[in-house]
């Protein structure tokens, strides 16, 4: 866990947030500013600080994501769905713990903006 950081705190239930799903690995909780009627954000529970920091020791944990996110997904009854991960500033990053954003429920374009 690392010190001062928002989701580090928010996996280790130090600060609340609305579960979606929990194992040993990570962690689903629903965005506190929803940008569709669905948007819930799957994070691993060992810190990573984005994309930008998977390699070969830790990108298992990414694959177990993206298999929790069809589950989950099948199970809240998601047809169709958008996961985005946002790496740096410019592409919007505001919290530098790995998050995939799960959004769904309204018409999406493309390209994102
Ligand atoms: P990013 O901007 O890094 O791609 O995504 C961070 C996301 O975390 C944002 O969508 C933001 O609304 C969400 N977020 C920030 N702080 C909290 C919080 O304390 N609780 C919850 N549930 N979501 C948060
Ligand atoms: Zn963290």
């Amino acid at each position: 866990m690392k010190n001062d950081c928002l989701f580090c705190a928010i996996a280790a239930g130090e600060i609340p947030s609305s579960k979606v799903y929990e194992d040993e690995l990570c962690y689903a909780f629903y965005d506190i500013a929803p940008q569709a009627p669905v948007h819930f954000l799957v994070i691993p529970k060992d810190h990573i600080g984005s994309v930008a920091e998977v390699d070969g020791q830790n990108s298992a944990v990414v694959a177990h994501i993206f298999e929790v996110i069809a589950r989950v997904a099948r199970e809240l009854g998601l047809e169709s769905y958008r996961v985005v991960s946002n790496i740096g500033e410019q592409a919007g990053q505001s919290v530098h713990h790995l998050h995939f954003h799960v959004l769904s429920g309204r018409d999406m374009t493309w390209p994102p903006g």
